[in-house]
C-alpha cells in the first residue's frame, strides 16, 4: 500500500504520504511519498551523474531495453489496465487500449533508437568550402525532466521516457498526483528490463513544489510537459534557457460538410466526445454539422449517446465514468447551467447520476460560453448548425487553442481547402480530431503547445546537433 520513491537504481521510504483515493469507489488505495526537496534533489543529482552511462551505451543496448520492456508489458497488459482503471477511472475497455497502445509507443522507441543519426552537410556549396568534409551528430542532451497529465498516465509518460532512453538521456519524472501508480509500475518494469542505475527516476509530490525545483534546476537540460496551459506557460516562464517542449489543452473542432455520410460519422463522434469521459486533450467538444443535415445528425447522435453504459470503471461494459476528481464534476455541471443560461439547450443529459456527469449534447451554444471557448475536458458536446464549411473553419479557428480539427467531407477540394485554413497542429480529413497513432507528428500551435510528440519528433527535440568539419587541405 505504502508506495516509495525511485532514485538512483533504489527504492526508497519516503518521509511524509499523501492518500490516494480511487474517484469512483472513493476507497483508499494507496499511500503516495511526497518527495522532499533534499528526495528531488537526489533525483536530480543522480541523473544528472548518470548521464555517461546512458550516453555510452550502444543504439542496440538502448533498442534493447525498450524491447524488453515492451515483453514485460505485454505479458502484464491485464495488471497494467486495471492499475489505470483504478486510480483514474478510466473504463478498462479503454485503459486496455491505453495499454495496447504504449506498448507501441515503446515498440516505436526501440525502432528510432535505431535509426538515430546526423547528415552530411555539403560544405563545397559554399565559395569557402572546398576540401572540408561535414557531418552532423546527434547527441544526448543530458537531464530530461518529465511532468505528465493524469488522463493517459502510461502511455503520455511512455511518450516521454521512451524517446529519452532511446536518445541516450536520463530522467527524472514526476507523474500527476492522481495518478502515480502506473507510472511506479512501470519503473519497476524497466528495472527488470536491464535500465542502469540512475537512468530513470521517479519522485512523486505536488507539482507545485517537486514541479517547481525541476523545472529551475541548472542540472536539467529539458523540461517536457504535458498538462494544463495555465501550467504549461507557468512552467516556460521559469526555465530559462533550458528546452522547453509543451503538450497543452484545446477544444478541438469537427465539420460535418453536406453529404457526408452519417453511418460512418456518429460511432466516431460518440467515441470523440465521450471517451474517458472527454478527459482527451484532443476530445471532440465542438461539431459544426451543415444546416441540411443538422436536425438529423441531432437525432441520431442523440439516439447512439444514450446507449452508452455508465458505471464502475473496472467493469468491461462500461463507456463511461466519474471525472478524475468531484470538484471537476461540479465545475462541468456549473459550465452545462451557464451555457443553458445563455440560451443552451440540452439534447441531451446535463445530470450528475452517482456522481457520474452524464454524457451531455449541447446546441444553440454561443461562442462565447465557457463549454465552447475553454477546454471542457468533460463529456460535454456542442453541436451547432453552419451554411457553409469556411463558417465552421472560422469559428474553429475562434479558438485560443489549436491542437487537432477534423473535418467529414465528400469533396477534394473542400478537404483540401480546410487543410490549409484550419489554424491547428493536425488536420484529420474523413476523421475526427481525436485520432491519434504514437508515431505521428502531434501538438499544436496557439495555447495548445509548442513542440511535437510522436516518437521520431521527440527524439529530435531530445538530441542536440553537433556539427563536426574536417579540414582536408
Ligand atoms: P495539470 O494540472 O496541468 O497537471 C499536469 C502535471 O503538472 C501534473 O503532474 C501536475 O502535478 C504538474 N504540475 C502542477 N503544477 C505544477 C507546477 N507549478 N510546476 C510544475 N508541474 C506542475 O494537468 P492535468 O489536469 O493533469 O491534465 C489535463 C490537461 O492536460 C488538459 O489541459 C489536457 O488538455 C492536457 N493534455 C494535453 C495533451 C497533449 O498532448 N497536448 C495530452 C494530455 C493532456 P500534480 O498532479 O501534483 O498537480
Amino acid at each position: 500500500m505504502k508506495q516509495k520513491l525511485f532514485i538512483n537504481g533504489e527504492w526508497l521510504e519516503g518521509k511524509e504520504f499523501a492518500d490516494l483515493f480511487s474517484p469512483y469507489s472513493e476507497e483508499k488505495i494507496a499511500e503516495i511519498p511526497q518527495a522532499t526537496e533534499a528526495q528531488v534533489q537526489a533525483a536530480i543529482d543522480a541523473a544528472y551523474e548518470n548521464r555517461g552511462v546512458m550516453a555510452n551505451l550502444t543504439a542496440y543496448e538502448r533498442a534493447e531495453i525498450l524491447e524488453k520492456l515492451l515483453d514485460l508489458l505485454t505479458e502484464n497488459r491485464l495488471k497494467a489496465a486495471e492499475i489505470i482503471s483504478l486510480e483514474s477511472a478510466k473504463p478498462l475497455k479503454f485503459s486496455l487500449g491505453e495499454v495496447d497502445r504504449t506498448i507501441e509507443t515503446y515498440k516505436f522507441a526501440a525502432e528510432e533508437a535505431k535509426r538515430l543519426h546526423g547528415e552530411m552537410i555539403p560544405m563545397d556549396a559554399a565559395r569557402t568550402g572546398a576540401n572540408r568534409l561535414a557531418y552532423t551528430l546527434r547527441e544526448p542532451i543530458g537531464v530530461v525532466a518529465a511532468i505528465t497529465p493524469f488522463n493517459f498516465p502510461l502511455n503520455l509518460v511512455a511518450h516521454k521516457i521512451g524517446p529519452a532512453i532511446a536518445a541516450g538521456n536520463t530522467v527524472v519524472l514526476k507523474p500527476a498526483s492522481q495518478t502515480p501508480l502506473s507510472a511506479i509500475f512501470i519503473a519497476e518494469l524497466l528495472e527488470q528490463a536491464g535500465l542502469p542505475k540512475g537512468a530513470l527516476n521517479l519522485i512523486t509530490g505536488s507539482g507545485r513544489l517537486v514541479g517547481d525545483q525541476l523545472v529551475t534546476s541548472d542540472q536539467v537540460s529539458m523540461v517536457t510537459f504535458t498538462g494544463s496551459p495555465e501550467v504549461g506557460i507557468g512552467i516556460r516562464n521559469k526555465a530559462g534557457l533550458k528546452k522547453v517542449a509543451l503538450e497543452l489543452g484545446s477544444n478541438a473542432g469537427l465539420i460535418i460538410d453536406d453529404g457526408a455520410n452519417f453511418e460512418k460519422v456518429i460511432p466516431k463522434c460518440v467515441t470523440g466526445a465521450f471517451s474517458n469521459q472527454g478527459q482527451v486533450c484532443i476530445s471532440v467538444q465542438r461539431i459544426y454539422v451543415h444546416e441540411n443535415l443538422f436536425e438529423s445528425f441531432k437525432v441520431k447522435f442523440k439516439a447512439a449517446t444514450e446507449k452508452l453504459v455508465l458505471g464502475d470503471p473496472m467493469n468491461e461494459a462500461t463507456d463511461v465514468s466519474t471525472l478524475i476528481a468531484k470538484k471537476e464534476v461540479e465545475r462541468a455541471k456549473e459550465w452545462i447551467d451557464e451555457a443553458v443560461a445563455g440560451g443552451g439547450k440540452v439534447v441531451v443529459g446535463g445530470e450528475v447520476e452517482n456522481h457520474i456527469l452524464q454524457p451531455t449534447i449541447l446546441t444553440d451554444v454561443a461562442a462565447d460560453l465557457k463549454v465552447s471557448c475553454q477546454e471542457v475536458f468533460a463529456p460535454i458536446v456542442i453541436v451547432n448548425p453552419i451554411k457553409s464549411v469556411d463558417e465552421g473553419i472560422a469559428a474553429i479557428n475562434d479558438s485560443k487553442y489549436g491542437l487537432q480539427a477534423g473535418i467529414f467531407t465528400n469533396d477534394i477540394e473542400t478537404a483540401m481547402h480546410a487543410s490549409r485554413k484550419l489554424e491547428v497542429g493536425g488536420v484529420m480529413i474523413n476523421d475526427i480530431p481525436t485520432y491519434r497513432v504514437d508515431q505521428m507528428p502531434y501538438g499544436g500551435v496557439k495555447q495548445s503547445g509548442n513542440a511535437r510528440e510522436g516518437l521520431k519528433y521527440t527524439i529530435e527535440e531530445m538530441t542536440e546537433m553537433k556539427l563536426v568539419v574536417w579540414n582536408q587541405e
